[in-house]
């Protein structure tokens, strides 16, 4: 899970050069280097690039669509609400069946996609989290619903009305963590190279946020950031672009944008499918067309291809 990746990062990188809880506000850029700025009143630069890994609704995003100069890129820098909303719940292992923690396990429910799974924590610790997937068209802030009670009882009732299994259902009440998040997404076609000096490079969801519906997200974080540093180390040792940090950034963009635009489709398009059904969703025909559909990938084995293609890396 996210804690024990952050510790192995974490652990490849001098003493030192990580630095938490500082919020960047701005960053910006200026033709001796990007400058960061931070809540605190403090700014750190400036800087030969910026790398903004700062997700969906970070900083960096802002100094990318600005236009030369500062001024506004244009355009609507809002994310783009996908309708699909999920409840989420994190537990210590032990609620799921015996030897099922390689496996993921999912239903459907009427107008609802329930799956559970076994994650690795840090040390020995392994927690298990189950999610309900559901559509909900009326926009919604995400975890528009802090109150963990609240969205606990919400996910039960959701659960027992459906007829969900007890594995999710008491997998669902040992939580002592639960969520409930509006699915965003970001149009992964907009620039992620700034406009202004160049100075400036997004990666992760502050460049292609997706939906999570092919546990793809933090996989092509991964993957821009492998390609980015091997484009910055040609860059630096001569091997290529002559100099040119501009044209490192901008290779890099080539290459990572046309697959990270369709595996956020790819996300878009499961995530839509496996929603259907409910008063939002098309109820009984949108029930079984979702059904068949995923019926018919299972046994053409297009399912395994999906997903195993997005986890390939394209750097
Ligand atoms: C329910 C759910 C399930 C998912 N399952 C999977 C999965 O199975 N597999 C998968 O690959 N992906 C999955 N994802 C997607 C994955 O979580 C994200 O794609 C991934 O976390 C993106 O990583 P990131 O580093 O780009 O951004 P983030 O993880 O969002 O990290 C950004 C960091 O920047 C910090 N930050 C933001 N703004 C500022 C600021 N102004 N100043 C300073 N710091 C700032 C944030 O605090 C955060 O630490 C899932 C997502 C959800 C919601």
């Amino acid at each position: 899970m996210r804690d024990r990746l952050m510790q192995i990062l974490a652990g490849g990188l001098p003493s030192g050069v990580v630095s938490t809880s500082r919020e960047v506000t701005s960053v910006e850029e200026s033709p001796s280097g990007a400058t960061l700025r931070f809540a605190d009143g403090s700014a750190e630069g400036p800087f030969d690039l910026v790398v903004g890994a700062d997700g969906i609704k970070g900083a960096a995003r802002k100094a990318v669509r600005a236009g030369p100069g500062g001024g506004s890129g244009g355009g609507n820098d809002d994310a783009i609400y996908s309708g699909i909303r999920i409840q989420y719940g994190v537990a210590l292992a032990g609620q799921r069946p015996e030897g099922s923690e390689r496996e993921l396990h999912q239903w459907f429910g009427g107008d609802t996609y329930g799956l559970s799974a076994t994650y690795q924590g840090i040390g020995d610790k392994k927690f298990e989290m189950v999610a309900a997937v559901y559509q909900d068209r009326d926009r919604k802030e995400e975890n528009a619903v802090w109150d963990q009670v609240e969205a606990k009882g919400a996910c039960l009732r959701r659960l027992d009305e459906r007829g969900f299994p007890q594995e999710m259902r008491a997998l669902a009440e040992a939580s002592d963590r639960f969520y409930e998040l509006g699915v965003y997404y970001r149009n992964p076609l907009e620039g992620w190279v700034s406009r202004g000096e160049g100075q400036v490079v997004l990666l992760g969801d502050a460049a292609h946020a997706m939906p999570p519906n092919l546990g793809q997200g933090a996989n092509q974080a991964i993957q821009d950031a492998y390609c980015l540093a091997g484009r910055l180390a040609d860059l630096n040792s001569g091997a290529a672009f002559e100099g040119s940090l501009i044209a490192a950034l901008r290779y890099y963009e080539r290459v990572r944008k046309p697959d990270t635009s369709l595996v956020l489709a790819k996300s878009a398009f499961v995530g839509a499918v496996e929603t259907l059904g409910g008063a939002a969703g098309g109820g009984a025909v949108g029930e079984a067309f979702r059904d068949n559909f995923f019926f018919g990938m299972w046994k053409a084995g297009v399912a395994e291809q999906i997903f195993m293609d997005g986890a390939m890396p394209k750097v």
